[in-house]
């Protein structure tokens, strides 16, 4: 997509956002309810295609674009960025390491949302620690059974294909050399054992997934090799987390912009809030957490689509722009006194939903690890 394509669909997709998504968010989070209309409207806007590229039907846009989407959607309604990145996520697995006969069976109807789906790697014993999965795969003629189970996943309820990682030789040493990645199809064995009620990150369902006796026929390994899954999995990690990041910046604009708008109308003592010193110290503060945060995203992004390694720059902008959602929401709250502990106003919203993006697609606590380890890496002596 040129500039000027870019500039046509964030656009769009500001006043798809104003008109049919801000009016009715508050409500449907509050209930906890799957946002079936909008996710028609999001096949329309060719959102569940936006980074598989025009070949497969997709709009093919850069990181970078992708990103700056994912903010202007997370400003409004964070949720409904999962059901599009997830999907994106495993969309992009089949493009980049599928077999020509997986991408013609499945990107397609990927792109234009016919069919939906994510990404099963966690389970109840394993999420940072992926080696240690127990799924296994057992290979049978021409199909391999899975047994197994799965949890935290995104889409789990109403998506229909997921990717699934899987040990196909739990012997293998080190695990990753024995880990696989299928191209899971819901049937018979494979079923949704709970839906998972959650803090925040309403809208959207999160499921645990059983696999019993589950059969796939082999050709759903991804690129037709076993033990390559893991090494697959992490080849998305960059894409992945620069998503959460710009999930983050958008949480913290939007919690900017509220205890901006507020703190001019409410007035103690006499002046508008604005006006007091420590309200202004905390705005300043919050913006400049915006700004490092956008321009972090905007960094790793720019290393993605060049083609540059980009891990340490993506885990700072995840690290960083996570952080500061956090950081903002709880300091909007603040602004807005009690009405900020109100479900009449977006800010308790923002703080529930913030949390979610210091654990997913890899913890801080990670993200620091991985940082610290690159700059050993890069600067040997
Ligand atoms: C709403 C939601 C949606 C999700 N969606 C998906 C999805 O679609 N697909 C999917 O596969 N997963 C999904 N996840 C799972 C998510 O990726 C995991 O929760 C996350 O990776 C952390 O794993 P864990 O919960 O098992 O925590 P653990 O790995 O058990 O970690 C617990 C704590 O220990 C810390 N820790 C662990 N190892 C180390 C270490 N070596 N050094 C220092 N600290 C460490 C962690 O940082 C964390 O603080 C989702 C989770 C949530 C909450």
């Amino acid at each position: 997509m040129s500039n000027s394509d870019d500039a046509v669909m964030l656009d769009a997709i500001s006043k798809w956002l104003a008109r049919d998504v801000e009016p009715v968010a508050m409500k449907m989070e509050h209930a906890d309810e799957y946002p079936h209309k909008i996710v028609e409207q999001m096949k329309e806007l060719g959102l569940f295609g936006a980074t598989v590229s025009p070949e497969w039907g997709g709009l093919g846009l850069s990181a970078g674009t992708y990103a700056r989407v994912v903010t202007l959607v997370s400003e409004v309604w964070m949720s409904l960025s999962g059901i599009f990145n997830s999907h994106l996520m495993l969309a992009k697995c089949i493009e980049k390491f599928g077999t020509e006969a997986q991408k013609q069976k499945y990107l397609r109807r990927l792109a234009s949302g016919e069919i939906r789906g994510g990404t099963c790697l966690t389970e109840p014993d394993a999420g940072t620690d992926l080696q240690g999965i127990k799924t296994r795969a057992r290979r049978d003629g021409d199909n391999y059974v899975i047994n197994g189970s799965k949890i935290w996943i995104t889409n789990g309820i109403h998506g229909t294909v997921f990717t699934l990682l899987v040990k196909t030789d739990p012997a293998a040493d080190p695990p990753r050399k024995g880990m696989s990645l299928f191209i899971a199809e819901k049937g018979p064995g494979f079923t949704v054992s709970k839906k998972l009620e959650k803090l925040g990150y309403h809208g959207i369902d999160s499921a645990a997934l059983s696999f019993d006796d589950y059969r796939v026929p082999a050709d759903a390994l991804i690129g037709g090799r076993e033990g390559q899954g893991f090494y697959h999995t992490v080849g998305g990690l960059e894409l992945g987390r620069i998503n959460v990041a710009a999930r983050g910046v958008g949480i913290a604009n939007r919690a900017l912009s509220e205890a901006v708008k507020y703190s001019q109308q409410r007035k103690t003592f006499g002046k508008p809030i604005a006006q007091h010193q420590a309200i202004q110290l905390k705005l300043a503060d919050m913006a400049t957490r915006c700004e490092a945060a956008r321009l972090l995203v905007e960094s790793a992004a720019t290393a993605y689509d060049e083609g540059r390694r980009c891990d340490m720059e993506a885990g700072m902008a995840k690290y960083y722009a996570s952080e500061a959602a956090q950081q903002n929401a709880l300091e909007a709250m603040r602004i807005l006194g009690g009405y900020g502990y109100s479900k009449e106003f977006i800010v308790e919203r923002l703080y529930r939903d913030a949390p979610l993006m210091l654990i997913g697609e890899g913890t801080n606590e990670m993200q620091r690890i991985i940082i610290a380890r690159q700059l050993i890496e890069r600067n040997p002596v």
